[in-house]
């Protein structure tokens, strides 16, 4: 009798312009695959046999096994899926839809931690819990993947718990980074409840001066860690910090963490308004890059090691073949992310505070995300990061962290003008792979 296969219940399928994509929710792995392949996945939402020999998909079959996207199905029938139907399918670099939105879901936070992004408006409308879950109803028919919440500081938001259920009830991964001073045991049952399934901590300087600052980072990440949750730390890398990276490496080690996450400082959301003074303080420039580098190659067999967006720089090395069948994507601020504000206005990213499309207020996110007003410059398919970049072959897998571009290109205009947008495409000066690709 012949074997017969079906996608597991966990895959999410989305059809895209360069085919389509495979998320897998229990896992968190994201595939692209080119149409041929799409088209079968979508024939095994029902069970049936594996791609013939000559089939297109056929030599993918191991992967999508291995992986647990493909499983052999026994016995009784299992409820078959349908297709997704999608209205837009992007433009191939533009996605149908982001693969995470990032909800800044308060800018109230409990310490004024310097660098931070989040603009700080007191008494600004906050979106409800029911605005949220609305969002996430569309974001369902959208297949959007995954959410990151944060802030500010989420748990200052009443019903953060109810708005991350949401979330899992609708099919979107739920996830959250809290500067995790509130966390208790209580809260982290409820985030358990609620299906979130990861919680990154920001522990911005460790073995740092601020010993209650210290304390409780690691009192969040020991109650984390006896829950079920995944569990990670996001490190702002500092020159500061950079000069004892190992022995933080080394401390988070110790308490049992595996994942860290690492990020590069950034220039403030909104151009002129942040702290500017702290950024030109402690941005990393690419001797700082070249050492963080050499610091996390020596780490990465010990810990999961992760990169920002503004770092995948550091990556590219590799080479263009190794980073797309890897699936690395550096800057894709507008095209594959998105941020909402707690207002309702939707940016390319975090760092992109001033370019928004709009506000889910008074337009469907689809229709926002679709036109993007503000964001042609992102998105632009023959648009490429300038400057120091120029001629980069692996320009396109890294997006030359357009943020720090366009803050360097006012930096050396002194002035706001022409860098609203069209600064993006700068080039990151810093690049500590550039040396080698000129
Ligand atoms: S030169 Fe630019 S595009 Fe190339 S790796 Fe460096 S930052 Fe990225
Ligand atoms: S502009 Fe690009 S590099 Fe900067 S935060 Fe946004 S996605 Fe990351």
């Amino acid at each position: 009798m012949t074997q017969v296969w079906q996608l597991a219940d966990a895959v999410v399928l989305r059809s895209e312009a360069f085919g389509g994509m495979a998320f897998h929710r229990d896992r968190g792995i994201t595939l692209e695959v080119d149409r041929e392949a799409y088209d079968f996945l979508c024939t095994r939402l029902t069970p049936g046999p594996l791609p013939s020999a000559s089939h297109p998909a056929n030599h993918l079959v191991p992967q999508l096994v291995h992986l647990g996207f493909l499983q052999p199905v026994s016995g009784m029938a299992i409820l078959a899926g349908t297709p997704p139907q999608a209205s837009w399918t992007g433009d191939g670099i533009t996605l149908s839809a982001p693969e995470t939105v990032h909800l800044a879901i308060t800018t109230r936070c409990i310490f004024s931690c310097p660098g931070c992004y989040v603009p700080h408006q007191e008494g600004s409308p906050e979106l409800t819990v029911a605005d949220w879950c609305d969002l996430m109803a569309q974001w369902a028919q959208m297949q959007v993947f995954q959410i990151t919440v944060g802030g500010g500081e989420p748990l200052l938001y009443d019903g953060l718990f109810e708005v991350l259920a949401c979330a899992r009830q609708h099919g979107l991964v739920p996830n959250l980074t809290t500067n995790g001073a509130l966390l208790n045991k209580e809260a982290v049952l409820h985030l358990e409840e609620a299906g979130v399934a990861r919680v990154n901590v920001s522990w911005n300087s460790p073995g740092g001066d601020d010993r209650d600052r210290e304390l409780a980072a690691s009192r969040a990440l020991r109650l984390l860690l006896d829950s079920k949750i995944q569990v990670g730390v996001n490190l702002l890398a500092t020159p500061v910090l950079l000069l004892r990276i190992p022995q933080v490496l080394a401390q988070l080690q110790a308490l049992g963490i595996q994942r860290v996450t690492v990020l590069r400082p950034k220039p403030p959301a909104i151009p002129g308004d942040g702290d500017t003074a702290w950024y030109d303080s402690n941005r990393l420039r690419r001797a700082d890059l070249l050492r963080l580098r050499a610091v996390l190659n020596s780490w990465q067999a010990v810990l999961a090691l992760e990169v920002d967006s503004a770092l995948v720089s550091l990556m590219c090395d590799a080479g263009p073949s190794r980073l797309r069948r890897r699936g690395i994507h550096g800057c894709t601020t507008g095209q594959r992310i998105c941020t909402v504000w707690p207002d309702g206005r939707v940016t390319p990213c975090s760092f992109l505070g001033d370019l928004d499309a709009g506000n889910v207020r008074h337009m469907p996110f689809a229709e926002l995300w679709k036109r993007g007003r503000n964001w042609e410059m992102q998105r632009d398919p023959d648009g490429r990061p300038q400057g120091s970049c120029t001629g980069c072959v692996v320009v396109v897998h890294c997006g030359g962290a357009r943020c720090i571009a366009r803050y360097d290109r006012r930096y050396a205009a002194g002035s706001l003008q022409d860098t609203l947008s069209s600064g993006v495409f700068a080039g990151d000066a810093e690049c500590p792979y550039y040396q080698k690709a000129t």
